[in-house]
């Protein structure tokens, strides 16, 4: 590798050099959504703080295998052991199947990435398609005594585990307190202290999604899942697993718990957490009810927003802050980042116009380097950017010749900021970004002109077979009296 990356370990606390298992190899999991409704603004950080990070490890050189999964049982409201599950909820509210839910959103998921540019994971897996390996675990689990069965369900001892691991090392919490803290509250509950959580739940009668099992019919507890499919897929130790800073505790407290009782060793080596956006200094959440649907925010339909927004606009407003710090919401600061993805891409550009000089009056080379130190500085987003913005300033004084830069620094530039922008950060030019439609509208009028020669030398065989080929296209072609008229069907 070219690059050395350094990335912020939220288990160790410090900034490390990334050293993956198996290079070039490298095993990355994110927790993914529960779709149970649309992914609002709050979601995009995560997804596209990984995407940058996906992204960042192949540009330098490494084969990443990238498994996002999809939430879809076991998700309890308020992510607690009792009460209904946030799809099977949804569900019956709209009388649908629980899977219709999980499709349905799914699609508008999915759709919502790609208006991001967030590049799809390697492996999407699904909860309910892994029940049997979630079983699996939670019988080792049981074997190796870090857990017990009540009444059908099977619950995580976190007490058995604090004798011999340290539960709370990711979240710093201290297992004593937890313990203390909650004693009094014991026997209100089949648990033997609150604090444990359940790896299998018994399905309560009117309950639908559910599955058979030795302990009981029912279905896997929430954090599971990831414990499972990231074993299954990327093995039992893999380099870096993600998500919000939000699934910390319990959910990653608990992964990291379920690994060390079914194997011995814990599975992750580098564990990356993003902070949240907040509203008003608030978090924001669909349970707190200040969210704004990603649809909402490219429509502009929505009381809190003052205009509508581009992908690219939110995509370039996430990149603009560190993953790791706070960003607060505000129709100023996206406005702002509006006008700054116009300035980066014309800047891109204006490349274009510079007239290439004998000399260089400014080092490409360093540039460059400190571009991509500030990515490899933990992902350094915000400084990267600041850089590239100081190299539109050069490039602009270039335009009026106060500054030169030879053809081949020129060129050098250009491959950078494409490389960077584009491939790197992951942005589009949306309003530049229409030449496949130009391509596409150019061979149909070439076509179309060779229909009209076809059929003025009376070769109505070509003519025809050029028309059915167009129409089996999606492409109708008229006849007018004119000439000929197309549009797409
Ligand atoms: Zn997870």
């Amino acid at each position: 590798m070219t690059q050395t990356l350094h990335i912020y370990n939220t288990l160790t606390r410090r900034k490390e050099e990334f050293i993956p298992l198996q290079p070039p190899h490298v095993g990355l999991y994110v927790c993914g959504p529960t779709v149970y409704s649309d992914t609002h603004l709050g979601h995009s950080r995560p997804n596209i703080t990984f995407d940058l990070l996906y992204r960042y490890l192949q540009h330098i050189g490494y084969k990443v295998r990238y498994v996002r999964n999809v939430t879809d049982v076991g998700h309890l409201e308020n992510d607690a052991d009792e009460g209904e599950d946030k799809i099977e909820k949804k569900a019956k509210l709209d009388e649908l199947e629980p899977m219709e839910i999980v499709q349905f959103y799914l699609l508008r998921f999915h759709a919502n990435m790609a208006m991001l540019n967030v590049l799809p994971p390697s492996i999407e897996p699904f909860a309910s398609g892994h029940i049997i390996e979630q079983q699996l675990m939670i019988g080792k689990i049981l074997d190796n005594g870090f857990a017990y069965v009540v009444n059908g369900s099977v619950y995580f001892d976190i007490e058995a585990y604090s004798k011999k691991h340290s539960y709370g090392k990711l979240s710093g919490r201290v297992v004593e307190e937890l313990l203390n803290s909650t004693r009094e509250l014991a026997g209100q509950s089949e648990k033997k202290n609150p604090n444990d959580f359940a790896i299998w739940k018994k399905a309560e009668p009117g309950h639908i999604m559910h599955w058979p099992s030795v302990w009981s019919e029912g279905f896997p507890g929430w954090h599971l899942e990831c414990s499972a499919m990231s074993t299954k897929y990327l093995g039992e130790e893999f380099d870096i697993h993600g998500g919000g800073m939000d699934l910390l505790f319990p959910h990653h407290e608990c992964e990291i718990a379920q690994s060390v009782a079914a194997t011995g060793h814990e599975a992750v080596k580098y564990w990356m957490h993003n902070n949240m956006i907040t509203i008003n200094g608030q978090k924001m959440a669909r349970s707190l009810g200040n969210y704004i649907t990603l649809f909402d925010m490219f429509s502009g339909k929505n009381p809190l927003l003052e205009q509508a927004y581009s992908p690219m606009t939110v995509r370039f407003f996430i990149l603009q802050a560190h993953y790791r710090g706070t960003m607060d919401f505000s129709n100023e600061a996206l406005k702002a980042a509006e006008k700054g993805l116009e300035r980066l891409l014309s800047g891109m550009k204006a490349l274009d116009k510079i007239k290439p000089s004998e000399k260089s009056s400014f080092n490409v080379a360093d540039f460059r380097n400190r571009c991509y130190n500030a990515l490899n500085d933990d992902l350094n987003s915000p400084i990267l950017l600041a850089e590239l913005f100081e190299g539109v300033k050069l490039i602009n004084s270039c335009v009026v010749e106060k500054e030169g830069l030879t053809a081949s620094d020129i060129a050098t530039m250009k491959e950078m900021y494409n490389a960077f922008v584009f491939e790197i950060l992951g942005l589009k030019d949306e309003k530049n970004g229409n030449e496949n439609t130009n391509l596409v509208a150019g061979l149909v009028d070439f076509l179309i002109d060779l229909r009209k020669k076809a059929k003025a030398n009376k070769d109505f065989a070509t003519s025809d077979q050029i028309r059915n080929h167009l129409a089996d296209l999606g492409v109708e072609v008229k006849d007018t009296k004119d000439g000929m008229e197309w549009s797409l069907k």
